[in-house]
């Protein structure tokens, strides 16, 4: 298979060859026409292909960023083998509304693997379901936390399979967490096809991160000299640290939050995290850390109701 040309919206892209594709998806009320730009780049000797993906959630801008300037530096240009297909936005619904979301109000990755009649989110994810997903081996997709919460470089991936654990130590990012794919989404529908997916998650929805844009383009090219198609990548910086589990600190009160530990902080049980107050000086809640672990998320937000999610902390923790 990987040896066969690739078929694109009709255009036969061969061994050696690089180009960009045009797909049609839908067309917004006033008429003018969605495409899903796919960059395509193929070595002339046969290898594993790559999906290297931003913008499944439209305002998640640092992993459309991450995936352009990827493109822009020609990372994947003098591939030694195989093939890399590079969608740097999915979504381009959400990202002209600043959305996450698809104009239907619907998540993308929440969709998959879509249906050519049903919701635009699903038609978003049968555009790449159909066409692109039967030519990929392996999947990176690059994601942001959502509602002002930030997210330290990590990759998530499933513990139900090998392959990506060993693409995720190969990626290398700070953090390395385990966590069950969600239904209908992406990676459930690449781990049902038996192909392994990673998910990156750095930085915050419409906002440039760059520690989390260094951390996605180094940890691809980690991947890449793993499966042997680029010769050289920057070797990593820190240790990277596993997690078996995941739990969010959660406001227990309603008011103005300020945090004083973010995330990469390592805690322990009962250290203060940060602050809530009422916004009249009145009365103060200390948020505490509820178990030894690290921050790997956090919330940004400087309003917060009761039951917002504050701090994710990573523990049950192996360093790699
Ligand atoms: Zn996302």
């Amino acid at each position: 298979m990987n040896d066969q040309p690739f078929i694109l919206n009709k255009k036969k892209i061969e061994l050696g060859q690089n180009e960009n594709i045009q797909l049609h998806v839908a067309r917004l009320p006033s008429g003018t026409v969605i495409n899903l730009r796919i960059h395509v780049f193929r070595s002339k000797k046969p290898g594993p292909t790559l999906l290297i993906m931003g913008g499944v959630h439209g305002d998640e801008i640092n992993g459309v960023e991450t995936v352009r300037r990827m493109v822009d530096d020609k990372i994947f240009h003098n591939l030694k083998k195989g093939s890399v297909i590079a969608i740097p936005l999915l979504n381009v619904y959400g990202f002209i509304n600043f959305s996450r979301d698809a104009s239907d109000g619907k998540d993308v990755n929440r969709s998959f693997p879509g249906s050519t009649k049903g919701s635009l989110a699903s038609r978003v994810a049968a555009a790449l379901t159909r066409n692109v997903l039967p030519l990929v081996d392996i999947g990176i997709d690059f994601h942001t936390g959502g509602n002002a919460r930030y997210n330290f470089p990590q990759i998530r991936f499933s513990n139900k399979h090998p392959k990506s654990l060993e693409l995720a130590k190969a990626f290398a990012s700070p953090y390395i967490v385990a966590k069950p794919a969600i239904d209908k989404s992406l990676r459930k529908v690449m781990i049902s096809q038996k192909k392994p997916h990673l998910v990156f998650e750095g930085g915050e929805s419409l906002r440039y991160d760059g520690f989390s844009i260094s951390n996605g383009i180094a940890g691809t090219q980690r991947v890449m000299k793993h499966l042997g198609m680029i010769k050289r990548a920057p070797t990593k910086k820190r240790k990277v640290i596993l997690f078996e589990k995941s739990s969010w600190v959660r406001a227990d009160r309603s008011g103005l939050f300020r945090w004083t530990q973010q995330s990469g902080a390592k805690v322990s049980k009962g250290e203060p995290l940060g602050v809530i107050n009422d916004p009249y000086g009145d009365s103060k809640n200390i948020v505490l850390a509820h178990q030894d672990g690290f921050i790997i998320g956090h919330n940004n937000a400087p309003v917060v109701s009761a039951g917002d999610a504050l701090f994710h902390i990573g523990y049950r923790s192996q360093i790699l």
